[in-house]
């Protein structure tokens, strides 16, 4: 493999984050690859998920 290693890793995590956004009820990030996740924030009432 060529190409500086920092280099990639910098873009996993855009990738990463390029998945992400804040609930706009809790304010936790949703990860927009997870039906589960994006289920839960849809509830009007709803607590933020337990951290990975
Ligand atoms: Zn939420």
């Amino acid at each position: 493999m060529d190409g500086d290693p920092i280099t990639f890793r910098a873009l996993l995590e855009e990738d990463e984050a390029e998945h992400r956004a804040p609930c706009t009820r809790c304010g936790q990030l949703i990860d927009r690859r997870e039906l589960v996740e994006i289920f839960h924030h849809r509830l009007p009432e709803h607590q933020p998920l337990p951290a990975h």
